[in-house]
């Protein structure tokens, strides 16, 4: 499929989605039985399945050599495995993961690498154009590639009304700025939909991972920085400006260190990757990253297990706050600090138990993500399929394959 604009081929492609959907609900079809079920002209269907066909998205399964004749089976049509529909692709500060599903929404796979945090972004392009290569043992096709969801640190919002020249005939703005949209838009000549990374991968994980089903979820994700995510009532929450979810900025010591937003006290200064093992060596122990820390709990090393209760307290604390203003029934907790497992979590459930209001006490399922570091590309491809960037009211994910999110979960720690 290509993208070229105009009214045109906006009905050429609205065509191809047709029939792309049907091929999807029933599985291969003749041209006969397509032609039934699209209602389109046999003349225009076939130039649309010669299309899908050269571009790779459809592919003929049948006798077509053999005799004509009665009797003659019908050639078949069916969707190409190895055709990517959507990408998903989180620039998160430090790594870039990726993940792709076929136009059947079955997951093709995913994939992740670390890099500098000062990486330029079009290297991070680059490393993500190699990663989706990767893929499928490096047999994706992206001839009929839809869209591209990508989820970028910090804030994504479009132009605040001053700054846009013509708000009254552009009310739904669907291309927030970011250096990333228009290298990722040339590099894959596909729609790029951009949202926060970590709002994506509440997302992904309200949608297949922990809280899969619940429709009133807040996500908290613990990493280099610190963020999170809202679904309310089954809609994600964006906020004005896309500034929802920023539970990292949150004052918890309103005399405490200056954080990278501008303010003071953060639970990101105290709560980040960095935070705690700067905490942890401050303290005595030695830790250059988060599986050294790991170790260390595994070892009973006392100097982090106590670090950990005071630094869980903190996050409980701001949990049961929020808890209070949104009424979530379950809480995930996801990013690489998760990977301290009980030692983390247990304060963290103990703090939030004690200062959420009684009535909710018991109400509140507390949860470790379950999707690791593809949530976030899973939450951009649910972007895409869904084609809404603000998703509200998504009804229940697309039919992704369940063996491969299965796969994708049993690697998590
Ligand atoms: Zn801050």
């Amino acid at each position: 499929m290509s993208h070229p604009r105009g009214p045109l081929a906006q009905l050429r492609r609205g065509h191809e989605e047709l029939v792309l959907g049907l091929l999807r609900k029933h599985g291969p079809l003749s041209r006969g039985e397509l032609g039934k079920l699209c209602q389109l002209s046999r003349t225009t269907l076939y130039d649309i399945l010669a299309g899908l066909v050269a571009g790779g998205a459809v592919v003929a399964a049948g006798p077509q050599d053999a005799p004509r004749g009665r009797g003659r089976p019908a050639e078949t049509l069916t969707l190409n495995p190895e055709a990517g529909q959507a990408i998903g692709i989180d620039f998160a500060r430090r790594a870039v993961h990726v993940a792709a599903v076929n136009l059947a929404h079955e997951i093709v796979g995913s994939a992740s690498e670390p890099h500098d945090a000062d990486l330029p972004w079009e290297q991070r392009v680059d490393l993500a154009e190699r990663l989706i290569g990767s893929l499928n043992d490096g047999g994706l096709r992206l001839g009929a590639l839809s869209a591209i969801g990508a989820g970028v640190v910090g804030p994504v919002g479009w132009p605040e009304p001053e700054d846009d020249p013509e708000p009254e005939d552009d009310p739904e703005p669907d291309e927030p700025a970011h250096p990333v949209q228009p290298l990722l838009r040339e590099r894959f000549g596909a729609p790029v939909l951009l949202d926060n990374n970590t709002r994506l991968a509440a997302l992904g994980e309200a949608i297949w991972g922990a809280a899969a089903g619940d429709r009133d979820v807040l996500y908290l994700r613990l990493s280099h920085g610190v963020g999170g995510g809202l679904v309310v009532g089954g809609a994600l929450h964006r906020g004005a400006y896309g500034l929802s979810g920023e539970f990292g900025h949150i004052t918890v010591d309103p005399d405490g260190a200056p954080c990278d937003c501008g303010g003071t006290g953060c639970l990101e200064t105290v709560a980040s990757i960095r935070a705690v093992l700067d905490a942890y060596r401050a303290a005595g122990g030695r830790a250059d990253d988060v599986p050294e820390l790991v170790k260390a709990i595994r070892a009973g090393d006392g100097t982090a297990l106590t670090l950990l209760e005071g630094v869980g307290g903190t996050i409980g604390g701001v949990l049961a706050a929020v808890c209070n203003a949104i009424g979530p029934s379950v809480i995930v907790v996801g990013g690489e600090l998760a990977e301290t497992g009980p030692a983390l979590i247990e304060p963290v459930e103990r703090a939030l138990r004690a200062q959420v209001m009684p009535v909710s006490r018991h109400r509140v399922s507390l949860r470790r993500a379950t999707l690791g570091e593809a949530a976030g590309a899973l939450g951009g491809i649910a972007l895409v399929l869904h084609e809404s960037p603000l998703l509200s009211r998504y009804p229940a994910g697309p039919d992704l394959a369940p063996d491969l999110l299965e796969d994708i979960k049993r690697r998590q720690p």
